[in-house]
C-alpha cells in the first residue's frame, strides 16, 4: 500500500481540484441554459434565488410572484422599534430585480400548484406555466393556536414578528406610552424564526424608553413556555433605569 506523504497528499488534492473544475457545471454552461423559472415569494430566499439565476444564467426567463408590493425585512425591525432607524430603512421594492436583473415581477398570490401540468395558479385568475418552480413563501401565522388571539386582535396587541404595518403599530404604541407603563413580551415556544429576537427587542425597547422619552418607564420581559436560550431570562425583568439588568 502506498504511503501517504504530505507531498502526494497535496498532489492528489491538486489533481482532484483540476478534475472538479472541468467536471462541475461552469458559469459558461449556465450561461447557455434556457427555460422559464417561476419563483414564489419575494423574501430573502425567493428574491436572492431570482437575482442569482438571472446573473448566472441570463438565458433563463425568471418570473417572481410576490403577494405584496414591498418587502419589509424582519432584520433591523427591532432597531426601528428602538428608534434607531425609520421604517424606510427596512422597506424594499422590486425595481432593482426588474430593471437591473431582468426578473419579471408579478404582484399576486399563488393559490395552487399543479406539478403535472407545470402550472401555478394565481389569485388574479391567470395561470403561469413553468419549466422549473422555486417555492419560497416563508412561514405564516397559525391564528387558531393562541386562544383569544387572532389577526384582528393583532392590530391592537401587535406581535410585530412580521415586519411592516405591525412594526409601525408597536412603534406608535411605544411613542404614546405613559411614564411608568409596562411592556410585556411573550415569545412563542421554541423553535421559532429568530431565537434572539425577543431579547434584541427588549433591549431596543429598553433603549428607547430609557434614553429617548420615558425615563422611568419599565420594560418587562415575560417568558413562559419557552426553553433553551429563553429560559435564561425566565422570571427576570429589564429595568429601564440607567442600570439595565436581566
Ligand atoms: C424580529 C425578527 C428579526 C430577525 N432578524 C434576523 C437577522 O438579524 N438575521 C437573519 O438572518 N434573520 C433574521 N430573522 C429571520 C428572517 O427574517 C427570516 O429567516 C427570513 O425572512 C426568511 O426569508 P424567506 O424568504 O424564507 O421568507 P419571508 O421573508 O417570509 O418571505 C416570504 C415571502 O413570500 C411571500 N408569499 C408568501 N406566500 C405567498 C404566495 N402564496 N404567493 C405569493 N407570495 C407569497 C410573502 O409575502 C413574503 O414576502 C429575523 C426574524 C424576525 C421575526
Amino acid at each position: 500500500m502506498s504511503k501517504i506523504t504530505r507531498r502526494n497528499f497535496i498532489q492528489t488534492i491538486g489533481a482532484f481540484s483540476a478534475t472538479s473544475a472541468i467536471g462541475w457545471p461552469s458559469h459558461s454552461y449556465a450561461a447557455k441554459a434556457k427555460g422559464h423559472v417561476v419563483v414564489v415569494g419575494g423574501g430573502f430566499g425567493g428574491a436572492s434565488c431570482a437575482k442569482y439565476l438571472r446573473k448566472l444564467a441570463p438565458g433563463i426567463e425568471v418570473t417572481l410572484v410576490e403577494r405584496d408590493a414591498r418587502y419589509f425585512t424582519c432584520p433591523f425591525s427591532n432597531a426601528v422599534l428602538g428608534g434607531l432607524y425609520n421604517i424606510d430603512f427596512i422597506t424594499h421594492g422590486f425595481d432593482a430585480l426588474r430593471q437591473t436583473h431582468g426578473v419579471k415581477v408579478i404582484q399576486d398570490s399563488v393559490t395552487e400548484i399543479d406539478p403535472t401540468t407545470k402550472k401555478v395558479k394565481l389569485a388574479g385568475v391567470r395561470n403561469l406555466k413553468y419549466d422549473r418552480l422555486v417555492v419560497s413563501p416563508g412561514i405564516d401565522f397559525l391564528w387558531d393556536k393562541v386562544e383569544g388571539y387572532d389577526e384582528e386582535t393583532s392590530k391592537v396587541i401587535p406581535h410585530a414578528w412580521k415586519a411592516g404595518s405591525q412594526t409601525l403599530i408597536l412603534r406608535k404604541q411605544l411613542e404614546q406610552m405613559r411614564d411608568g407603563g409596562v411592556v410585556i413580551i411573550a415569545p412563542p415556544e421554541n423553535p421559532f424564526r429568530c431565537p434572539p429576537g425577543p431579547y434584541e427587542r427588549a433591549s431596543m425597547i429598553a433603549h428607547y424608553l430609557t434614553r429617548k422619552i420615558h425615563k422611568y418607564a419599565q420594560s418587562r420581559l415575560s417568558i413562559d413556555s419557552t426553553r433553551n436560550i429563553s429560559s435564561v431570562a425566565r422570571n427576570h425583568r429589564y429595568e429601564t433605569s440607567s442600570d439595565i439588568s436581566l
